[in-house]
């Protein structure tokens, strides 16, 4: 299998996704991509929460007359969706696009592939072979009878071939599928049949809450196993949210360097102040902090401090009050009123201190 950090890199824009222990972390905005002020406005507020590289969908020549102009206003790789139509494809590298997400085999006749394929290679354009368990081809369902992971593995080596015949190579596959258990087969058969970088994702993940279960199961399977350079969350909500999760996802696994972490107990009989609402404040706080710190909000003094020794920061509760520690040693007390003022500020110095040093 190869190991993330055994693919090929392959540019996209300014980023290099493969090669790395890196994951780059991605979303696709909902709005008409022809609608670029909206689309512009979605794309700032998926940087801001820090998403590396965003889609738009190219599913007509507005959509991709639009991307010149949103080009100009974002500082994040753009990524076009492209069905079928390799007319699109060919407007949307003109006006400046940085990966390509069309299958090459759905393109049609071998000209029109050739052309695309100049093109890209020509503007330095990648291009990412996405097969889903949904739109698998007749010939495969007629052989396999269902999508299962051989059929989707084939499929992408049958697209990867005729990238590789016209001596193309800056390829990123995604073997997606809602189905969990078969997107992770699919992605480890894929990890040991080539070494082109994988995007992962659960398709059709669901809603917020059922989504990100899904995808934290199904990607976190394969982060794990050192599966995956790039990746999408994919839910039906806000696409900010899914940028959210996939950060949290990385911070699981300690490949998100520049986040910090909130550990926060479950609450219990002994808790002495409002915990829920103190800790979801910080977690809102610390989404925009990029520094590595770990931050622990904890209901009581009891098991607190101890319980969250390797937190560089936190708060204890006590009645009325809490207490500030450091590094598992308790450093003052707080009056609960200002307990988040104080803890955001602290967080701030430590945030400081990383950026400094
Ligand atoms: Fe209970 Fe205190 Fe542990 Fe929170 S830190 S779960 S309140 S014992």
């Amino acid at each position: 299998m190869y190991h993330r950090t055994q693919t090929r890199p392959v540019r996209v824009g300014n980023l290099t996704i493969g090669g790395s222990d890196q994951v780059i972390v991605q979303s696709m905005t909902t709005t008409k991509t022809a609608d670029v002020k909206a689309t512009v406005e979605q794309i700032h507020r998926l940087e801001e929460a820090g998403c590396q590289v965003v889609r738009v969908t190219v599913n007509n020549m507005e959509a991709a007359e639009a991307i010149k102009e949103i080009k100009k206003n974002i500082s994040i790789p753009l990524v076009s969706d492209i069905h079928f139509d390799y007319k699109l494809a060919l407007k949307a590298i003109e006006n400046g696009i940085d990966k390509v997400r069309i299958n090459p085999g759905n393109i049609g006749k071998r000209e029109k592939v050739e052309e695309v394929v100049r093109a890209c290679k020509a503007n330095g354009v990648p291009i990412r072979i996405g097969v889903n368990a949904g739109s698998l081809e007749k010939h495969l369902l007629e052989k396999y009878g269902y999508p299962t992971a051989e059929a989707m593995v084939e499929s992408a080596l049958h697209h990867i071939a005729i990238l590789e015949e016209l001596d193309f190579h800056d390829i990123i596959v995604s073997l997606k599928a809602s189905n969990v258990p078969l997107a992770i087969e699919a992605y480890q058969k894929a990890a040991a049949a080539f070494n082109y970088p994988l995007h992962l994702g659960i398709t059709e993940a669901g809603t917020l809450f059922a989504g990100t279960v899904k995808s934290a199961a199904g990607l976190g399977t394969l982060l794990a196993q050192g599966i995956g350079s790039t990746m999408r969350v994919s839910l039906s909500a806000d696409p900010v949210e899914e940028i959210k999760v996939g950060r949290e996802l990385l911070k699981t696994f300690g490949l998100l360097s520049d986040a910090a972490t909130l550990i926060s107990c479950p609450t219990c009989g002994r808790i002495e102040i409002d915990l829920i609402s103190v800790a979801n404040e910080i977690e809102d706080y610390i989404s925009s902090i990029k520094a590595p710190i770990k931050v622990a909000v904890l209901g009581c003094a009891v098991n607190g401090p101890g319980e969250a020794r390797e937190a560089d920061i936190g708060i204890a509760g006590a009645r009325g009050e809490g207490l500030l520690f450091k590094h598992g040693e308790i450093a003052r007390k707080i009056p609960e009123e200002n307990l988040v003022e104080e803890l955001k500020k602290e967080i701030d110095e430590l945030a400081d201190i990383y950026h400094r040093t």
